[in-house]
């Protein structure tokens, strides 16, 4: 091997030295028309993009091993990677081609999965989210969590048991954690699971600091103190702030300065929604994982992708505290009488403002997207008109829906209304912007012109007829005279070329132009970029006014949808009371019945509900698909829709306090977790137990089903009990089990209902009414007779029951479900002391040894 091949080549070590940085991320490093990576980057993208590897020359004693993808189609391939969990650091050229040595190059900006802001990347009807958790001490967690493209962050605190639930709820694209965590917090963050892909980021333990988190987050609001936003005694939240905002910056490569609020979550603020729920409610995802049909794509009518994501936000973050359910439900009243149409028709067609007001202050906006902004901004004026005066609520909306003055001007002189797509092509700054730039355009365009002005000037001032002003490419811009005419020639004549029969010069004016022409592309070109970034200055003042704008386009949006849904599926307003109540009336499914429209299968039958002090509980009994879930799911669908401040499907609906909705649903194996059907069924179950209150609905879909009938009908029974007993929460019970039938009869604000249903000969029609009283039977086998099952194994069914019913008669040996449990001390005594038995203090950190008191002293609560 020769010493030249030994040698790492300045090139390399640019790269090298640049990839040390961005460890963990694939760097992509700009060479002329493509990105090329090198070495583990390339073999790794060129498997998750199936692109060619090469090897080209050697480098420190090693073949070069590299893969590209070409510049212009870059986004695709971004795509793709952040799509597989990859963060891409984009390294681009910064410096001027000098011939000495590689040129300067930087990385520019780190796109990853938490912190997207191309339109291409996103989706613009989900938010990408960014979350930062911090293990504080004190059995404290903080979490910090934004959109790029958002101008807020929000905060909140929390036990480390409640994290995952946080997580769940947040749904973060990318999330941070600290490399100081424990091993055991670790462990507990990588095993979660958000609904969609998640990817997990490790950052230095002292980015994690709250004094630095309370300087970043002061410096950020440019304010003095968090006060104003309620955001002050927060330190792990702030900790976690700090990791957050730095590690956005990082990846913009600059600070983002539309950052300008701070929103703090609370525990009890929200109504609480456990993950089971959303998922169990199909509220933004079938069970299926699919997008459709769900509660929020039937709601979303949304004209602008900003108001599908409110819509989607509001969906997902009702909260406890009516005020602002109220006003969207005054609003909604007051759009329904009419302006909503017109409304939506000015709406129609405004672009996305947040995302784009984000791109202008984080400086990666398109000349396209200016364009868009400016159309959308000459129509809120109208938009602020129409929504003017018809309700409070609307009126003050309407007040930030006035653009920023001198916005809508500055980029209708500014930008041109059909630019090219990026700024290095040319063509996007308006013409009469800016003269210097419309001179050099002018000469590109007016040279024939200029020149031929030049020769009828020319002819007339030398008196020479056949004179001739003309272009090569070679010799530039020149004046041709035949030799015979060559004495004519003026003084400013200056000689260029001799030819056999001509001579050529060149004047000082034809010098001048020509010196502008050559370089009047380049030029302008740069004169564009140039002056694309003053407009792009400029704008930085309009950023705060333009995302209130945003929020009040995205509001307005989502309240027309809400309005459009109101009357197209003829809902009516819930009216909240303080006084505990659950009084429904016609209340339907609406998903159900959207998809029974659709199929023309039927109607849908409405059902009341009405639940109270008295009343707490119900029990539903009757046949499998009866529409026992479907009656229970729509209670929770009707409730959550009014909390969120929308109308609701029913004829009318009364509600008091709510603080969480709970539900144990379905049964599926969760084998990533390695839990069984029914380990899962009864952790579910666990927990509702634990965290339902007197406020908080509960759906338990078949309980005990998991396992011996025995097992699950005790375990049902004991469950009801303790939800009646003790919990006292709104309980909706499903059951197959008959014996509980009989817990109406001793607990008094228990009652049975079920779905009706009638035999016609040895089949049976659902007739999906809830009634009063028990079932009568559960008829299983009729209904798997409609499935299908063969005559054989119904027969056979059939005759086993027959046999079962009658054993169970003679059987006189009648358990009492519903007796009192024995004293509870023993159980709680004995919880206690098995977990003190289970701890080995010489193997426990201090931190464990903390986490465990708490665990005890939790036993003892709740037991
Ligand atoms: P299983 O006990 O097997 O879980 P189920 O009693 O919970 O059954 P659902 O799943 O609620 O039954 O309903 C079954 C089907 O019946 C629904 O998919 C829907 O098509 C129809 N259905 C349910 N409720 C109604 C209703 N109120 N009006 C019209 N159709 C209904």
């Amino acid at each position: 091997m020769t010493d030249a091949a030994k040698q790492i080549t300045p090139m390399m070590a640019q790269y090298m030295g640049l990839k040390a940085d961005y460890p963990d991320t694939l760097l992509l490093y700009r060479m002329g028309d493509f990105y090329e990576l090198f070495y583990a980057d390339a073999e790794k993208a060129a498997r998750l993009l199936n692109i060619t590897l090469t090897q080209r020359g050697q480098s420190g004693g090693q073949p070069v091993v590299m893969a590209g993808v070409p510049f212009h189609s870059i986004d695709t391939y971004l795509a793709r990677l952040i799509k597989l969990g990859e963060s891409v650091a984009i390294c681009e050229q910064v410096g001027e081609v000098t011939g000495k040595g590689p040129v300067e190059r930087k990385v520019v900006r780190v796109v990853t999965p938490g912190t997207l802001t191309d339109m291409e990347l996103l989706n613009d009807k989900t938010e990408s989210l960014l979350l930062a958790v911090h293990q504080g001490p004190r059995n404290t967690c903080g979490l910090a969590w934004l959109s790029v493209t958002q101008g807020e962050v929000h905060l909140a605190e929390c036990a480390p048991d409640e994290v995952a639930e946080w997580v769940a709820r947040i749904s973060p694209g990318e999330l941070l954690f600290s490399a100081g965590a424990t091993p055991a917090f670790e462990a507990r963050l990588r095993g979660l699971q958000a609904p969609g892909a998640m990817s997990i980021t490790v950052r230095p333990d002292w980015q994690f600091d709250p004094a630095l988190g309370e300087r970043t987050l002061l410096a950020q609001l440019q304010a003095a103190t968090l006060a104003t936003w309620q955001a002050q005694d927060l330190p792990q939240a702030h900790a976690a702030a700090a990791a957050l905002l730095g590690y956005a910056e990082h990846t913009q490569g600059r600070a983002l300065t539309h950052i300008h609020s701070v929103r703090v979550q609370r525990n009890d603020e929200l109504i609480d929604l456990p993950q089971t729920t959303r998922r169990n409610l199909e509220l933004t995802q079938t069970l299926r994982g699919e997008d459709k049909p769900t509660l929020f794509s039937l709601l979303d009518t949304c004209m602008t992708g900003m108001g599908s994501r409110l819509l989607k936000n509001w969906l997902l973050a009702p909260r406890r505290e009516r005020t602002q359910a109220q006003q969207r439900l005054g609003a909604i009243a007051a759009l329904k009488s009419g302006p909503w149409l017109k409304l939506r028709e000015q709406l129609k067609g405004s672009t996305d403002v947040e995302r784009i007001t984000a791109r202008i202050a984080l400086r990666q906006v398109r000349p396209r997207e200016l364009v868009a902004l400016q159309q959308t901004l000459l129509k809120t004026e109208l938009l602020a008109q129409t929504t003017r005066g018809l309700e409070a609520y609307l009126t003050h909306i309407s007040g930030h829906l006035l653009p920023p003055a001198g916005c809508a001007e500055l980029l209708a002189s500014a930008v041109d209304a059909e630019p090219a797509v990026l700024v290095r092509d040319g063509g996007v700054i308006a013409t009469g912007f800016d003269a210097e730039l419309d001179e050099l355009r002018a000469i590109q365009t007016n040279c024939d012109s200029f020149l031929l002005e030049l020769e009828v000037r020319e002819k007339a001032r030398t008196g020479i007829a056949n004179l001739r002003v003309q272009f090569n490419k070679v010799h530039g811009f020149f004046i041709e005279v035949t030799q015979g005419q060559v004495d004519k020639v003026p003084d400013d004549y200056r000689r260029r070329q001799t030819l056999k029969n001509a001579e050529r010069f060149i004047t000082p004016e034809l010098k001048a132009f020509e010196d502008k022409a050559l370089s009047a592309q380049e030029r302008a070109l740069a004169r564009e970029k140039w002056l694309f970034e003053q407009v792009l200055d400029q704008l930085q003042v309009f950023v705060p006014a333009l995302t209130q704008l945003a929020r009040a386009l995205a509001t307005l949006d989502a309240l027309c949808a809400l309005t459009e849904r109101a009357l197209t599926l003829d809902w009516c307003a819930p009216q909240f009371v303080k006084e505990p109540c659950l009084d429904i009336t016609q209340g339907r499914h609406p998903v159900v019945q959207a998809r029974l429209a659709e199929t023309s299968s039927g109607a849908f039958i409405a059902n009341d509900t009405r639940m109270g002090p008295k009343q707490r509980m119900q029990i539903i009994t009757g046949p499998n698909m009866g529409g026992k879930s479907t009656y229970m799911r729509q209670i929770a669908v009707i409730v959550l829709l009014a909390s969120m401040g929308s109308y609701v499907p029913a004829s009318a609906c009364r509600l008091g306090p709510i603080d969480a909705i709970h539900t144990r649903i379905g049964a599926a194996d969760d084998l990533a977790n390695a839990q069984s059907t029914f380990m899962l069924e009864m952790l579910e179950g666990a927990q509702i137990l634990h965290a339902a209150t007197p406020n908080s609905l509960v759906l338990m879909d078949e309980i005990g089903r998991g396992t011996s009938t025995f097992d699950g009908l005790a375990l049902a029974s004991a469950i009801a009990t303790q939800l009646h007993d003790k919990t006292q929460a709104y309980t909706l019970f499903a059951t197959h089990y008959f014996e509980l039938t009989e817990f109406p009869a001793k607990h008094h604000a228990a009652i049975n209902v079920h779905v009706s249903a009638v035999e016609s000969g040895r089949d049976i029609v659902f007739l999906h009414e809830i009634q009063p009283g028990p079932a009568s039977k559960s008829y299983g086998i009729q209904v798997a007779r409609l499935a299908g099952m063969p005559a054989a194994v119904l027969n056979h069914a059939r005759h086993t029951l027959e046999a079962l019913e009658a054993q169970a008669t003679e059987s006189n040996a009648q358990v009492d479900l519903f007796a009192a449990p024995p004293a509870p001390e023993s159980t709680a005594a004995s919880a206690i002391e098995m977990a003190v038995a289970a701890l080995d203090p010489d193997a426990m950190s201090p931190r464990e040894a903390l986490d465990a008191l708490y665990q005890l002293k939790k036993i003892t609560a709740t037991s």
